[in-house]
C-alpha cells in the first residue's frame, strides 16, 4: 500500500469508527499485535494488573474485571472496560484494519477479514487475499 491508500484508509475507517484513535485506549493505545492473554484477538487496552499483562482483547479484560488492573488504577480499569463494552460487534477487524492503515500492521495481516458488512469503500483499500505467505 502507498502512504496515500494508507491515509485514505485512516481518514475512511474514521468515518465509520472514530474510537479508533481514542488516546487512552484501543488501537493507538497498544503495541500492535494479539492479546497478552488469549494470543487471539487483536490488543485493545492496556493494562497493569498483578499478573502483568501488557494489553488485552475485549474478551480478556471484561473476563478480568479488576483483576487486569493494579490497586490504583481500579477507576481506570472500570472505564477502559466501559468503554471497550460499547463497541460494535467487528471492532477487532476494525484494529487490525487501523494498524495496517498505520503501517503498524502487514497489510497482509487483514487478508482474514470478511469484506461482509464493510462499507465498499473501506473493503475497496484491502489488499487482494492472494499473496503467498513467505
Ligand atoms: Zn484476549
Ligand atoms: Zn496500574
Amino acid at each position: 500500500m502507498t502512504p496515500d491508500q494508507r491515509r485514505q484508509l485512516r481518514a475512511d475507517l474514521l468515518e465509520i469508527a472514530p474510537w479508533l484513535t481514542h488516546p487512552e485506549h484501543g488501537p493507538q493505545a497498544v503495541d500492535a499485535g494479539s492479546c497478552a492473554r488469549c494470543e487471539q484477538a487483536p490488543r485493545l487496552l492496556p493494562t497493569c494488573g498483578p499478573a502483568g499483562h501488557e494489553a488485552l482483547c475485549r474478551r480478556c479484560a471484561l473476563e478480568l474485571g479488576d483483576d487486569g488492573w493494579c490497586d490504583g488504577h481500579h477507576e481506570e480499569g472500570l472505564a477502559a472496560r466501559a468503554w471497550a463494552e460499547q463497541l460494535p460487534p467487528r471492532w477487532g477487524d476494525l484494529v487490525v484494519l487501523w494498524w495496517v492503515a498505520t503501517g503498524e500492521l502487514r497489510p497482509t495481516a487483514a487478508a482474514g477479514i470478511s469484506a461482509d458488512e464493510l462499507p465498499a469503500w473501506v473493503t475497496a483499500a484491502l489488499p487482494p487475499p492472494a499473496e503467498p505467505p513467505r
